[in-house]
This record gives C-alpha cells, sequence and structure tokens, in this order.
C-alpha cells in the first residue's frame, strides 16, 4: 500500500480544517470520471477553494494504478457524504441505515461527515468498474483503518448507503454483491493482518 500525503490548502469548501467528532465508519466512492486520476481528482478538491464549485472532497483517493492520494488528514472533516436532500425511500434527510449507524450526525442539521472517513476510487470505465490495483489498495487502506480505530468491518459503507439518492459508486449501487464481496475481502485482510 503506496500512500502519497499531498493534502489540500485549509479553505470553506473542501478542506475547513474542523476536527472529526469521532469515527464511528468508512464511506466508499466512485469519482464518476474514469478520464481523471487520483492527483487529478485530488487537484479537483483542491481547485474548490476559489468558491466556484460548491463543497466536495475526501480523505482518501485511489487511483487506477492503486496509489492512494490522502487528501485531507483522517482526524479532520471532509465533505464527501452530506446531504441536502432527502433519501426517497425514508422521506427523511439520510437512510435509515445511516441513522442506525450514525444516529445524532444522520440529521438535518448534522452530517455524517463529522463522523466518517470518506474514500474515493477512481474507475477505469463510465459503467464503474475498478482495476484490481485499485480494489487491491482499498482492501488494504478499509483493513488498516478498520484495525487503528478498532472498528468491526461492517462500519464499512456507501454513499448511497448512506443518502440513499446518489448511485455511488454506480457498481456497487447496481450490484450490491460485489460490494459484499468486498468487504469479505477486507475482513480476510484484517484477520491475516
Ligand atoms: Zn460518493
Amino acid at each position: 500500500m503506496q500512500i502519497i500525503h499531498d493534502f489540500l490548502t485549509i479553505n470553506e469548501y473542501s478542506r475547513p480544517g474542523r476536527k472529526l467528532k469521532e469515527v464511528l465508519g468508512v464511506v466508499l466512492h466512485w469519482t464518476a470520471n474514469p478520464s481523471a486520476n487520483a492527483k487529478e481528482n485530488r487537484d479537483y478538491f483542491e481547485n474548490k477553494k476559489t468558491g466556484v464549485g460548491g463543497y466536495a472532497s475526501a480523505h482518501y483517493i485511489i487511483d487506477q494504478n492503486g496509489l492512494i492520494v490522502a487528501a485531507v488528514p483522517e482526524y479532520e472533516v471532509a465533505y464527501h457524504t452530506g446531504s441536502s436532500q432527502r433519501d426517497p425511500a425514508s422521506n427523511k434527510f439520510y437512510t435509515d441505515e445511516a441513522r442506525r449507524r450514525f444516529g445524532k450526525y444522520a440529521s438535518e442539521n448534522n452530517s455524517p461527515n463529522n463522523c466518517t472517513i470518506g474514500v474515493e476510487l477512481c474507475p477505469i470505465d463510465s459503467a464503474g468498474n475498478f482495476s484490481d490495483a485499485t480494489i487491491r489498495a482499498a482492501v488494504e487502506l478499509c483493513a488498516d483503518i478498520l484495525t487503528r480505530y478498532n472498528l468491526p468491518v461492517t462500519a464499512i459503507t456507501t454513499h448511497h448507503n448512506v443518502v440513499g439518492w446518489k448511485d455511488c459508486p454506480k457498481l456497487w449501487t447496481e450490484k450490491p454483491a460485489l460490494f459484499d464481496a468486498f468487504c469479505y475481502s477486507v475482513a480476510e485482510k484484517k484477520q491475516r493482518g
């Protein structure tokens, strides 16, 4: 597992510099752009500091070649899983699953951003497929995070499972069995150390 630390400049739109309240989970995403690598996605978040592109960021971005770029320190808030729209199934802000996982953080006036680590995976195509190298690095990173925060594998979830209306990562929203397989790989990795 190779991690490049390339933290964003502290700014209102992508790295507010606030501390996470606690770590209750890891939220996985796709970048939705197969033509951009991890460094380019990191620079996209950096450019949000000008204020013209809204709020967005993540703690880690995993390249198509498996390289991991750390864009926001783990102990700070990143803007990856907040929502100002209601989940269609529960008609509330965030899903029932999010409320079960994150309690008070999954509400209109709070955000699961305050208690989660966000990991973006760079896809190899617009269908959302990931390379073996990306998946291998994501498995290692997730196992490492879970071990360090003493969290179970069930603490891994997806952006879709938290906000409901987002198909992110697209492939795992359409094929949840692939996400289950990913979690199984993380469990194996965590056990082996
Ligand atoms: Zn997402």
